[in-house]
C-alpha cells in the first residue's frame, strides 16, 4: 500500500505536491515526474509512494507498480532504445534516500555515459 511516507524526504514531498515536479503518470501506488536535471531529453523518474531508501525494504507489490509504471513511460517516449537506471547506497551514486528508478531515453545522436 501507499501508507508509509517521511516528512522529511524530498520525494515523499513531491508525491504530496510540496514540492513542485513536472507530473508524468500517477497511480494509486506510483508518481513519476521528470529528472531536474536530465540525462537526456524525457528522463523521467518512477517512483513507489511507499517511503522506502533501498530497493530491498520496498515490498514486491510496490515493485511490480512501479516497474509496470516504467515499461508505460518507456512506451510513451515513443524510443526504441533507453535505460533504466536504479541506485542504492552512497557508493552507488544514490544521492535522494527514496527508492527511485530512472527512465533515460538514449536518442541516437546522444553520447551520454549512462
Ligand atoms: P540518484 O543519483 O539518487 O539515483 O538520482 C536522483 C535523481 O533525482 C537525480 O537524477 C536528480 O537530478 C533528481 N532530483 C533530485 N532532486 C530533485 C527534485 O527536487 N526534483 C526532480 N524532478 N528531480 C530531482
Ligand atoms: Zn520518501
Amino acid at each position: 500500500s501507499a501508507a508509509r511516507s517521511l516528512a522529511s524526504c524530498i520525494f515523499c514531498k513531491i508525491i504530496k505536491g510540496e514540492i513542485p515536479s513536472y507530473k508524468l503518470i500517477e497511480t494509486e501506488a506510483t508518481f513519476s515526474f521528470l529528472d531536474i536535471g536530465p540525462l537526456s531529453k524525457g528522463h523521467a523518474l518512477v517512483i513507489p509512494k511507499y517511503h522506502a531508501v533501498k530497493l530491498p525494504e520496498l515490498p514486491d507489490e510496490s515493485l511490480a507498480d512501479v516497474m509496470v509504471i516504467a515499461k508505460r513511460i518507456a512506451l510513451a517516449q515513443g524510443i526504441e532504445d533507453f535505460n533504466v537506471l536504479q541506485n542504492n547506497g552512497k557508493i552507488a551514486h544514490q544521492e535522494v534516500e527514496h527508492v527511485h528508478f530512472h527512465v533515460i531515453p538514449k536518442p541516437s545522436e546522444d553520447q551520454g555515459l549512462v
